[in-house]
């Protein structure tokens, strides 16, 4: 894995427990990478003939040039976070967005023609974002700052031929959007360590019926995934998408079905360890 930082990554113990079950000869390593070695780092990967490679903040758009190949749903997101080596040829892939969708179809929430609320339009949200149109949800993209959500939807509209709606993250319209949701996503980081009493959703807009899926995985149950709970919603926890995003990217450079359940205890000892 090459990113800036990468200290406390998970991913190296979450990987290694699944390699080490399996009986397979890898190995996972994190290495902090400076944004002006990213084509280094890469060279690097050929030159060793590592089977592949992670790549996270801040460097997901920057390796892309040093690729042979991007795939298809990556190029279109524009960010890159596994990479696997065939022989020489290094080809990008998008896991995150995947691992999101698969945390979510796993739950048995297929999001085809679902009123889809997607809270937030960072760095996450674009994938997410993504994979929802591509699996044709309908949506709405809710953001504090209206242009960013504004950004994203043009973005989707290039890529896709379609847009979401967009909504500045008001009360009034928030209520309005959850009422008619099958879904809701938090993609912001309202709910994240250190602030863990909040949560980007009023609880009394939270029913039977809606999935409430929280990309947050620190802590493990967020204010929001506690209050979906309470109020009789299906939740999923960002310990999912994290675990998903990983899974598929160790079927791609192994062949292996990952052990998702293995992956999934080690990433929740690791959290809790702090
Ligand atoms: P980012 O690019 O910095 O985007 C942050 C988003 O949160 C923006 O939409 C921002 O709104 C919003 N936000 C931040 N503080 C807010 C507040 N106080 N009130 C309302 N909105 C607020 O971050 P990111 O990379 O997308 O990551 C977001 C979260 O997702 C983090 O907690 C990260 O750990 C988590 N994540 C989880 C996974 C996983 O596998 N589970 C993967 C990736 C990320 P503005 O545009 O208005 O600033």
């Amino acid at each position: 894995m090459i990113g800036d930082p990468v200290e406390h990554s998970i991913s190296p113990a979450m990987q290694n427990a699944s390699f080490r079950k399996l009986g397979l000869d890898y190995i996972y390593l994190p290495f902090r990478v400076a944004k002006e070695n990213v084509g280094a780092a890469i060279a690097g990967m050929r030159a060793l003939n590592m089977r592949g490679l992670n790549v996270t903040i801040p460097h997901k758009l920057a390796v892309i040039p040093y690729l042979d190949r991007v795939d298809d749903l990556a190029e279109k997101i524009g960010a890159v976070n596994t990479i696997v080596n065939d022989n020489g040829v290094l080809t990008g892939y998008n896991t995150d967005s995947a691992g999101f969708l698969r945390a979510l179809i796993e739950t048995g929430v297929d999001p085809k023609g679902k009123n889809v609320v997607v809270v937030g339009a960072g760095g996450a949200a674009r994938g997410i974002v993504f994979a929802l149109i591509g699996n044709s949800a309908k949506l709405t993209v809710v953001n504090r700052t209206l242009t960013r959500a504004e950004e994203l939807a043009r973005r989707a509209r290039e890529v896709f031929g379609r847009a979401p709606r967009v909504s500045a993250l008001s009360r009034p319209d928030l209520a309005a959007l959850v009422k008619e949701a099958d879904i809701v996503v938090n993609t912001t980081n309202v709910g994240m360590h250190p602030a863990e009493g909040e949560s980007p959703v009023p609880c009394e807009l939270l029913r039977p019926g809606l999935t409430v899926y929280d990309i947050v995985y620190n802590p493990i149950k967020t204010r929001l995934l506690r209050d979906a709970e309470a109020a009789g919603a299906k939740t999923i926890g960002g310990v999912d998408m994290l675990v998903w995003q990983g899974a598929l990217a160790f079927e791609k450079w192994t062949g292996h079905e990952a052990l998702v359940e293995v992956m999934k205890e080690e990433a929740i000892r690791q959290l809790r360890r702090g």
